[in-house]
């Protein structure tokens, strides 16, 4: 199944298993749209705007092959408890925030991380088998922990430790310090290309007067076997229906892939 992006009036075809979720969580003010803000402009704003539900969206051609990762950048207070758990259902990667200066934030992590463990495991009684569940735990404001710090790292790593797919890292969004690395070590853990993390492929910015160019910039033109990224101008959060097919399919999917497997294996 082929998936189509709009990016100005060209059309990038993405195949459904290049396709994936990143969803972001953790109580409000830790510093999770600053993550997402340098993952996807290498920008940091000192000013806190509340986020409601942000959705972003960023295509990559990698080698030729074209991938396309989808950022829920979620609010703290969770208001539809509903809505929040289908963000986890069509989550492939998380990432869940805490700020290393406040205690609270930290205790709503070890609440997210079960939460997302008890959502997925429905999902993994459907496909009968365990779910790889890549999910970094994020320990944000490294820069100035030392002074209020209310987290330490030796407790902070026990919430990952024999858990090949979870890892810590200790960030901050402000000085973008380790932020590359946490995404490296996220996309590592997934099994995705690695050229996905920020530091690791060329940054491409289509304008919104470029999509009306007479010759829009198209990444299959990109002819070089490089790695290139390009933030979607125009991406929208899916609708709930959506949402719920993404699941669907993505569950037929790997029930398929599991049945190629074994019948690879016999
Ligand atoms: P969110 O509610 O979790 O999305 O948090 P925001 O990303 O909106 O950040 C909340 C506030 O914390 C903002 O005023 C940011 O400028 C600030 N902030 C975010 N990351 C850092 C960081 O690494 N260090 C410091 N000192 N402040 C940060
Ligand atoms: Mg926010």
């Amino acid at each position: 199944m082929m998936k189509t992006v709009s990016s100005g009036n060209c059309t990038l075809s993405v195949p459904a298993k290049n396709s994936y979720r990143m969803v972001v969580l953790g109580a409000s003010r830790v510093g999770k749209s600053s993550i997402v803000s340098r993952f996807l402009n290498g920008r940091f704003e000192d000013q806190y705007t509340p986020t409601i539900e942000d959705f972003h969206r960023k295509v990559y051609n990698i080698r030729g092959d074209m991938y396309q990762l989808d950022i829920l950048d979620t609010s703290g207070n969770h208001p539809f408890p509903a809505m929040r758990r289908l963000s986890i259902l069509t989550g492939d990667v998380f990432i869940l925030v805490f700020s290393l200066d406040n205690r609270e934030s930290f205790d709503e992590v070890k609440r997210l991380q079960k939460q997302i463990l008890e959502v997925k495991s429905c999902l993994k009684n459907k496909t009968k088998e365990a779910a790889e569940l890549p999910m970094v735990i994020c320990g944000n404001k490294n820069d100035h922990s030392e002074l209020c710090r209310q987290v330490p790292s030796t407790e902070a790593e026990l919430l990952v430790s024999g858990d090949e797919n979870c890892a810590y890292f200790e960030v901050s969004a402000k000085k973008n310090t380790n932020v590359d690395e946490m995404f490296y070590g996220l996309f590592s853990m997934a099994k995705l290309p690695h050229e996905m993390s920020p530091a690791l492929h060329r940054k491409i910015s289509v304008q919104y007067g470029d999509a009306f160019h007479p010759r829009p910039f198209c990444m299959r033109r990109v002819k070089d076997m490089g790695a290139y990224g390009m933030v979607s101008p125009f991406a929208r959060r899916p609708s709930v229906n959506s949402d719920l097919k993404y699941i669907k399919a993505k569950v037929l999917r790997e029930g398929q892939a599991r049945e190629r497997d074994k019948c690879t294996i016999q």
